[in-house]
């Protein structure tokens, strides 16, 4: 094997102008995007993406979850593939990098690997992942999740939206209710470039974000059960008021977070009291909980300590409680020889960078299930997305594609 071209460019002005042209599907006036999963703009954006890999020579194929897999061959076509993509879908203030960027970056790298005549030994996939947004169709990240076998193929086809449309149906519709099976054969590594969605690689002048794994997560709803009763009459020493405990706790959930700075984040995002009267002593609070660190251990370390806040605040008040947990999403950590693979290429291209964690999830995170993998962040102005003015620049936009673009050769093997 002939040693790795590692000073190899993509073309940064091509990269860029297929960006602008999938925004153009759904553009908002404030310049964002809003195409929602298994919509008409989402056919569009899938249409155009086809056609392109279409116009280059790649096999396309798509699987019953919609998933589309657009095949650059190896020279030994039994090898599992190298894959790497995200999505096209939006949030409905999108704006134009999140998702298209992974896609269409995976793109530019096949692309350049045509123009400058380079086989390699594994075959390469440009993946499009379905409704990895979940604005439309709940959970997110839908497509990648049945592919790497957290949900099944049914349920995820069952999904419903507002209007009572499945996610099935609806892709059904568009014509993107594929043949193939969903998954099942092996991975050879998984790459997914982004833009950061947060402000670290801005705020410290870094180019490329070298992602080392995600945040867990853990979603909880509780209840506090006290007595309602009149405002008025009630002594303060034989009250149960329920909001006094939910006020401890608020404060109790919010320093959680502080003793386990700085990853750890805590949120309480929904607090409802009732029965909700001026006069009257609240008898019942009920509220949602969100813990994040990309540490198992201290997120476990989390939920003892919110548990026991609970508990105690619920014993000294005299109040009944309820600990629901909703979602517990353990912190993916991704393949060190993927992340090694995407640090060197940062390296050999001379391009600032840094360790870090995403705090969003990724279709990747699922992908890190079943195949090593890891992800290239670029950064964003001031860190915003999920916002229709999110923005990045056409330099760092191919110097994240040029590192996918080192990293993915590193695995598929040079000939
Ligand atoms: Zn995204």
């Amino acid at each position: 094997m002939a040693a790795r071209p590692t000073n190899l460019r993509v073309n940064g002005e091509r990269l860029w102008q297929s960006l602008m042209a999938m925004a153009e599907i759904g553009k908002t006036p404030k310049g964002g995007v809003n195409r929602p999963a298994a919509s008409d703009l989402d056919r569009d954006s899938r249409d155009r993406f086809v056609a392109w890999c279409r116009d280059a020579g790649l096999a396309v194929r798509i699987d019953r979850v919609g998933n589309i897999f657009a095949r650059r061959g190896g020279r030994d076509d039994t090898l599992p593939p190298i894959v790497a993509g995200s999505h096209l879908d939006t949030q409905p203030t999108g704006g134009k990098y999140d998702g298209a960027y992974g896609v269409l970056a995976a793109f530019e790298v096949v692309r350049t690997l045509d123009d400058v005549g380079i086989e390699t030994l594994s075959p390469i996939e440009v993946v499009v992942w379905t409704n990895e947004e979940g604005g439309r169709f709940s959970p997110a990240c839908t497509g990648s999740g049945v592919f790497a076998g957290v949900f099944e193929l049914d349920y995820a086809r069952g999904r419903v939206d507002r209007d009572g449309k499945t996610l099935g149906a609806e892709l059904a519709r568009i014509g993107y209710a594929g043949p193939d099976q969903v998954g099942g054969g092996p991975v050879g590594a998984y790459f997914e470039a982004h833009i950061e969605q947060g402000p670290i690689l801005e705020m410290e002048r870094k180019t490329i974000g070298v992602v080392t794994g995600a945040q867990g997560v853990r979603w909880y709803d509780v209840v506090l059960d006290g007595q309602a009763a009149h405002a008025g009459t009630t002594p303060m020493n034989r009250r149960r008021d329920a909001l006094q405990g939910g006020a401890e706790l608020v404060m109790a959930i919010d320093a959680l977070a502080h003793r386990h700075a700085p990853q750890a984040v805590s949120t309480i995002g929904v607090l409802d009291v009732a029965p909700s009267s001026r006069n009257t002593i609240p008898g019942r609070v009920s509220f949602t909980v969100d813990l994040r660190h990309p540490d198992a251990g201290v997120l476990a370390a989390m939920d003892r300590e919110f548990r026991s806040a609970v508990a105690a605040v619920a014993e000294r008040r005299k109040l009944g409680s309820s600990i629901e947990e909703v979602w517990n999403f353990p912190p993916p950590v991704f393949d060190p020889a993927c992340v090694g693979a995407v640090r060197e290429a940062a390296r050999a291209l001379d391009f600032s960078s840094r360790e870090i964690v995403s705090g969003a999830a990724h279709d990747a995170c699922y992908m890190a299930r079943i195949a090593p993998t890891a992800m290239v962040f670029v950064p964003c102005a001031d860190g915003i997305s999920h916002n229709e003015i999110e923005s990045a620049t056409p330099v760092d936009l191919a110097a994240g594609c040029d590192v996918l673009l080192g990293a993915i050769l590193a695995r598929a093997g040079v000939l």
